[in-house]
């Protein structure tokens, strides 16, 4: 176990620290982190002409994109606080908007219930002919300009995301974890949950119906990256992969609302009192509600060593991380660790918010919280399997 000195510099504490738990040396991502950017980001936010230009990709300035994804992913503003700030826009795009903040909620309902089985073909197994060698593919310009911009930035737009999935997921899909798991490696955002519903979704696991990708979105979209591209008398994706065969898939979850979704009200041990507050990295806003609850408490904040080792975000992640606990430990009193979280809680009285993934049932489950929070939700839990964005949006019930 090792505690933090957040007075060092960030590349001081990523080269200490986490030189053997990231992907990369040092890479400063396009978004900085902390509770202060996030609440400027959401009251500048303005999505005039979002239901046009939400695809666009090239040139920067003519993206729709709101660029709030990671203080979305990391709880700094909720889909809640985002949802009530677009009221006084157009419907055509404040409607388009709102139904994106849904996908994003979509994905972290279906991932509460399906957890670590992300990973395999959600309802239906799709293959193509698999007809190119991908390495014939490592002059695309489209190609390497996303994998440049995902490594330098932490950040690219969904119609790029969903090239890039597609290449990799569909014209030969043996390895799509690799690609996933690179992808969502360096994304400021990055979240298993909504990585991989992308990736799925695109390579048609969850619908049936795949998302292709050819040279002609490129032109469309972002033109100047054919037009430049040494590949483009002889473009290797002129058309869409075929698809081979579709299988179906049945799926069987255990939907038992409490086990997916935690806690619809506070959870106390009576006879205790907490000391501690324990935020994870889904939850690291102000707004968090154990934080907020108990202002006084100490916070801790846990690096998980093991899961760092395995997963090897990129630094870019870290530091957005880092920016972000530096702040709070300007108004709380802050203790960050490395390592492991079990350990570290050993003993102590906490009192955290709950959050829908894997490693925090795990961990909750061996540290019995002595205040647990429900987490915050744009959509009420459910207790049916989502097979589909459409199927479950006509049941969601606004938690508003
Ligand atoms: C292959 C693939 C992988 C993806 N991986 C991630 C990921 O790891 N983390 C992540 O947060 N999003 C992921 N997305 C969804 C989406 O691409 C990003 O949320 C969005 O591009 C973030 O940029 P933004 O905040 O500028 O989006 P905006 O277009 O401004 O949207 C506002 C918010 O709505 C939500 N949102 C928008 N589009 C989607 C979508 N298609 N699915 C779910 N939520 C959406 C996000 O919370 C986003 O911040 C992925 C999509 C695909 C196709």
């Amino acid at each position: 176990m090792l505690l933090l000195d957040l007075k060092k510099n960030n590349r001081q504490l990523i080269e200490d620290h986490f030189f053997s738990l990231c992907c990369d040396t040092y890479v400063e991502g396009k978004l900085e982190g902390g509770q202060s950017v996030a609440d400027e980001k959401l009251s500048n936010l303005d999505i005039s002409n979002y239901s046009k230009k939400r695809n666009n990709v090239l040139p920067e300035h003519q993206r729709g994109s709101s660029y709030l994804s990671p203080y979305i992913r990391h709880g700094l503003i909720s889909l809640i606080d985002v949802w009530k700030r677009v009221e006084s826009f157009q419907y055509e795009d404040k409607s388009k908007f709102r139904d994106e903040l849904l996908w994003q909620e979509f994905s972290r309902h279906l991932y509460a219930i399906i957890g670590k089985k992300s990973n395999k073909a959600l309802n239906f197994k799709v293959t193509t002919d698999r007809k190119l060698d991908l390495n014939l593919t490592n002059n695309m310009n489209c190609i390497s300009h996303i994998k440049k911009e995902l490594e330098n930035t932490g950040y690219i737009v969904n119609q790029t995301r969903m090239w890039f999935a597609s290449h990799f997921g569909l014209r030969n899909h043996e390895n799509w974890e690799t690609h996933e798991d690179y992808m969502f490696k360096h994304l400021l955002d990055g979240s298993r949950f909504s990585n991989r519903l992308g990736w799925q979704w695109v390579m048609g696991n969850q619908t049936g119906k795949v998302y292709g990708f050819a040279k002609n979105q490129v032109q469309n979209r972002a033109k100047e990256l054919c037009n430049s591209c040494e590949l483009k008398y002889n473009c290797p994706i002129e058309s869409w992969p075929n698809v081979a065969s579709i299988d179906q898939v049945n799926q069987n979850f255990n939907l038992d609302i409490l086990n997916n979704f935690g806690p619809q009200t506070v959870v106390k041990d009576v006879n205790n009192f907490p000391e501690y507050v324990w935020i994870t990295g889904e939850s690291l806003g102000d707004n968090d509600p154990a934080l907020k609850f108990y202002a006084d408490l100490p916070v801790i904040f846990i690096f998980d060593e093991k899961l760092l080792n395995l997963i090897k975000v990129s630094t870019k992640r870290i530091i957005f991380i880092l920016q972000t606990l530096k702040e709070l430990n300007e108004k709380r009193e802050l203790k960050v660790y490395i390592g492991d979280p079990i350990k570290i809680l050993k003993d102590k009285k906490i009192s955290v918010t709950f959050a829908p993934v894997p490693k925090y049932k795990f961990i909750s489950k061996n540290i019995k919280p002595i205040v647990e929070f429900p987490a915050i939700r744009l959509v009420k839990p459910i207790d049916f399997y989502p097979s589909s964005f459409s199927s479950w949006r006509k049941k969601a019930n606004l938690n508003l």
